[in-house]
């Protein structure tokens, strides 16, 4: 089968078209039709598009979030098909806010495209980096031609076996950057080539565009580096988490000793997953989930019998501008918590740490108790659904 295209692909006839040729091959897509919006408002999100993936969503929280653009309690939307997953940050959430609220801080903030410049002598190469340090200025200027909002901060260089890597950084306001940045970085390596000694076009190579977990990123951070930490007394573990801080922590070293052993990259229990939702509800790209991924938990068992629990993003790709955070119900969700379009950015950052510092705690918390798996026994199981069960939306 051919998908059908056209010049204007996302006309009613030819999504018709499209739906056809699905129906031809004896699909029934009475649910994926079923959606809200122009069809031209997914223009610049996906191509040859027929329909939505419709995943469910539910409200967490509220969380108490006393950050430097995130201040306040808010409610959480969470998309997902994991059943206990929303309980189990809303349990968490629960003790963050009546402990009166997690700190979060964002420590920088910039998004970065690396560039290879093909030079093949280590003495050659370190010339070329000189060069381009000696004419960051211009380089900075020909980036921010680009853009309104991107802001130049900066270049970073590399030595590898084929020559140089420059890495383009760039603070990006509210947009996550990764279209943003390409583009400011594309002009500048074609601006390095024609006026650097010795470089051609066809030397000048874009070689990473992230989506991945990268430790090197992880330490310098990448996106919003961001930090959120909350103080649990004795009796709200008790109360929430039916734990003792000493249980939670005795689990801590048993969990990181086998993180350590199993070369884990990045100790956390699953930042993925509360992310993962909240980046489905509100837009954003979830391919940068891996970089996401590579954080830490950083608990500390208090004197008094409480536990300071720190979480460290130091990698969290997001935006409220741009990509898909203006797509109708992602626009709604981001809404929801307040921070849809200018400004929102790193409000919605800090918001995310205080959800992924929620499920650490939670995970960890029923773990402790003996909980997890009763809980998902409870919440979280579901037979095959049949055939004959599955129904048209009404
Ligand atoms: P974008 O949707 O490409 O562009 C957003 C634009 O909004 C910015 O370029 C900016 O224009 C404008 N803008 C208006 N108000 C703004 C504000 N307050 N702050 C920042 N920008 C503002 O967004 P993007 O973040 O650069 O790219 C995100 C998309 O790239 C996502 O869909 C992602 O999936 C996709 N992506 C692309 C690549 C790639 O290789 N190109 C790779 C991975 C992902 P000005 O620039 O004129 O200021």
């Amino acid at each position: 089968m051919r998908i059908p295209r056209a010049k204007d692909n996302v006309s009613k006839e030819i999504i018709g078209k499209r739906l056809s040729a699905i129906k031809d091959l004896g699909v029934d897509l009475s649910h994926t039709i079923h959606y809200a919006f122009d069809p031209s408002s997914t223009t610049g999100n996906i191509e040859n598009f027929i329909g939505v993936a419709q995943v469910p969503l539910g409200l967490a929280g509220p969380i108490r979030i006393n950050g430097e653009s995130a201040k306040g309690d808010f409610i959480v939307p969470l998309a997902t098909s994991e059943g206990t997953l929303v309980a189990s940050y809303s349990r968490g959430m629960k003790a963050i806010s009546e402990a009166g609220g997690c700190i979060t801080r964002i420590h920088s903030d910039f998004f970065m495209v690396p560039y290879l410049f093909r030079i093949l002598s280590l003495e050659d190469g370190i010339r070329f980096a000189e060069w381009c340090e000696q004419h960051s200025e211009e380089i900075a200027r020909v980036m921010e031609a680009t853009t309104r909002h991107g802001k130049f901060q900066g270049m970073r260089i590399k030595h590898v076996a084929q020559g140089v890597v420059v890495e383009f950084e760039m603070r990006t306001g509210d947009a996550m950057g990764a279209n943003m940045v390409v583009v400011a970085a594309h002009e500048a390596g074609k601006w390095i080539v024609e006026n650097a000694p010795d470089i051609e076009p066809e030397d000048c190579h874009l070689v990473d565009m992230g989506k991945k977990a990268v430790a090197s990123r992880a330490m310098r951070g990448f996106g919003k580096n961001v930090t959120a930490e909350v103080r649990l007394t004795k009796s709200l573990l008790q109360e929430i988490f039916h734990t003792t801080a000493a249980d939670w922590m005795s689990l801590y070293r048993a969990v990181q000793e086998y993180w350590s052993t199993t070369g884990t990259h990045g100790h956390q229990c699953m930042f993925a997953n509360g992310l993962a939702a909240l980046f489905i509800a509100c837009g954003q790209d979830i391919g940068y989930l891996p970089e996401a991924s590579y954080g830490y938990l950083l608990p500390f068992e208090l004197p008094d019998g409480g536990l300071h629990v720190t979480i460290q993003i130091p990698c969290l790709v997001v935006g409220t501008v741009g990509g898909g955070s203006s797509l109708p119900t992602q626009r709604e969700c981001l809404r929801i918590l307040g921070c849809d379009g200018p400004g929102g950015a790193r409000k919605f950052a800090e918001i995310a740490a205080g959800v992924a510092l929620a499920g650490e705690l939670s995970v960890l918390g029923s773990s402790a108790a003996r909980e997890f798996v009763g809980a998902h026994e409870a919440l979280g199981r579901k037979r095959p659904v049949s055939r004959i069960d599955e129904g048209t939306p009404k």
